[in-house]
């Protein structure tokens, strides 16, 4: 028996990094999967590899949510759950951040996981899950990143009023918040070809072993568990509530 068997879960972002993890995860646990991303070709052949289904979805676009929800009610029937997972991510000081940057982060972040409930919701006709991902910043502030620790602190307040206005249809809805996850996200050189991604890599490590208590990036599988409590009936009496996935980072500062 897998844990999410006969339920229908859409993952967006799922064509690379945590959300891949979160599909692979939970397919293995017997869920219909739908790998919703903008990245087609990725996304399609992790799809078939799965076993699973996969829809072009630009999270920003309520026309796109419209058309893939459409698209998977029809073709399975149901949609048990959601994890709004696709996100964005740009450096800049706050100062130096231009106004169209700013709303492109917004659009992808923190509107796309409106849409993401907005549009899902009203076809969980049986309960559901949704799963946000915000981010370590989401509770706490990180200089250069700004505009994202926005939107994050923003997928905070969606969730918990999400939370409380769908209670009572038995659709849970809680937030994941990573620390540090070893993705193309915080090693942007795993994407280009001409950079060397595992010198990178290394430099990262030793950040890491020095800012993090557990002294290690996180991998994206570590999330994709999280993922799956969340959806799964293992975490049925709770709702509303941040979880924070950081190797500790967020619990203080070590003077020792
Ligand atoms: P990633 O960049 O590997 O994956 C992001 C995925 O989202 C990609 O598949 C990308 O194509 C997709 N995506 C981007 N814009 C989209 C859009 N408009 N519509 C649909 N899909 C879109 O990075 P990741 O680490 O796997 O990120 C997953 C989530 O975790 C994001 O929300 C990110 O903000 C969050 N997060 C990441 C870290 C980290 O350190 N990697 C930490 C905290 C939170």
């Amino acid at each position: 028996m897998g844990k999410l068997d006969g339920r229908v879960v859409i993952v967006t972002g799922a064509a690379r990094g945590q959300g891949e993890q979160e599909a692979r995860l939970f397919r293995a646990e017997g869920a219909e999967v739908v790998i919703a991303d903008v990245l087609d070709e990725q996304g399609g052949a992790l799809a078939a590899e799965l076993g699973a289904r996969y829809v072009h979805l630009d999270v920003s676009q309520e026309d796109q949510w419209r058309s893939a929800v459409s698209a998977v009610k029809n073709s399975l029937g149901r949609v048990d759950g959601l994890v709004n997972n696709a996100g964005i991510l740009r450096f800049n000081s706050l100062l130096d951040t231009p106004l169209d940057e700013f709303m492109q982060v917004v659009q992808v972040n923190q509107v796309g996981c409106f849409l993401g409930i907005k549009t899902v919701a009203p076809v969980m006709e049986d309960g559901g899950t949704i799963v946000n991902t915000a981010s370590y910043t989401a509770v706490t502030g990180m200089a250069a990143v700004g505009t994202y620790a926005a939107t994050k602190h923003a997928i905070l307040g969606l969730t918990r009023v999400a939370a409380l206005e769908l209670a009572d249809r038995r659709i849970r809805v809680n937030a994941m918040c990573p620390g540090a996850i070893d993705t193309a996200m915080s090693n942007p050189a795993q994407l280009d070809p001409a950079a060397d991604a595992e010198e990178t890599g290394r430099a990262l490590d030793e950040l890491y072993r020095k800012l993090v208590p557990l002294g290690r990036i996180g991998k994206p599988e570590e999330v994709a568990r999280l993922a799956l409590f969340l959806t799964s009936d293992d975490s049925s009496y709770i709702t509303g509530q941040p979880f924070v996935i950081d190797g500790g980072w967020l619990a203080g500062v070590s003077i020792i």
